[in-house]
């Protein structure tokens, strides 16, 4: 981490840092965002630093540990290290980092791939990236445009699924962006699995629950054709544990039904019929 890279301006509603400066955040002009209240604002990881932002860390699981920014730094969802045999994996990224969050993932064990669900937790990927000595960032190419930081660590991929290490593998699941992708990791909870969802899959308030929306903010929900797809690509896999975007939002047991019949419940509200009297 040089002074240098700590200059680049990051999205102070999305927490997104971009290559240079510019009016307006592309991620918060969307739809399925929107611009903060005070209008487009600005600020880079020295001033996170200067005004007391801290690095959180504390274990969401078997082999998987938080890592969140304190107070929340744009959309307040907190990254997931992923030890395991092979590597560790980095899942999703926040929009900060500071030597103390170095240090203490180094301490368990560093990070050996980044992997990211879509364009809002892009956050400072970059900058993970090179702490780290420039580790791969695997992306999935439908979301190409929304990289606001372009890197030789982004690693595009295509299609439906991609296999970045043993027991580990992406699926685009879709929802949300068209490249919203979910990790399933078959060797978590002693080989039972889990599935690193992000917000493609929302694990909800009633955390037996996932739900699917376009926009969260926006309460724009998904489409039901890119729900059912998704319900498919996961048919195959096996896992307990959903571990959501926030912290402790996370189904513990008995996942792959969760899916099933949260995307039934999901899918009879979105069906368009007549009343029922
Ligand atoms: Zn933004």
């Amino acid at each position: 981490m040089t002074g240098m890279e700590r200059t680049f301006p990051i999205c102070r509603a999305c927490g997104v840092q971009y290559a240079t400066p510019r009016l307006d955040c592309p991620i918060c002009t969307d739809e399925r965002q929107f611009i903060g209240w005070d209008g487009q604002r600005w600020t880079t990881l020295p001033e996170l630093r200067a005004q007391g932002y801290h690095g959180r860390v504390e274990p969401e699981g078997d082999g998987v540990i938080g890592l969140g920014v304190d107070p929340k730094v744009g959309i307040g969802q907190r990254a997931l290290l992923v030890r395991t045999p092979g590597g560790n994996v980095l899942w999703d990224c926040v929009g900060y980092l500071d030597t103390d969050i170095v240090t203490a993932v180094r301490a368990l064990g560093g990070i050996h791939m980044i992997a990211i669900s879509h364009p809002h937790f892009y956050g400072t990927m970059i900058e993970w990236s090179r702490a780290f000595g420039g580790v791969p960032i695997y992306l999935h190419r439908a979301d190409a445009r929304w990289v606001g930081r372009p890197d030789e660590a982004v690693v595009f991929w295509s299609g439906d699924t991609r296999v970045i290490g043993d027991a580990l593998t992406l699926v685009n699941a879709g929802v949300h962006f068209a490249g919203g992708t979910v990790l399933h990791w078959g060797g978590a909870d002693s080989g039972q699995g889990a599935l690193l969802s992000g917000d493609i899959l929302q694990v909800v308030m009633d955390r037996r629950w996932v739900s699917f929306m376009y926009s969260y903010p926006n309460y724009i929900p998904e489409r039901p054709a890119a729900v059912r797809r998704a319900v498919q690509l996961l048919e195959p896999l096996g896992f307990e544990t959903i571990y959501g975007a926030f912290w402790n939002a996370v189904v513990r047991i008995d996942g792959h039904a969760a899916i099933r019949r949260s995307a039934d419940r999901y899918l009879r509200f979105a069906a368009d019929r007549p009343t029922e009297s």
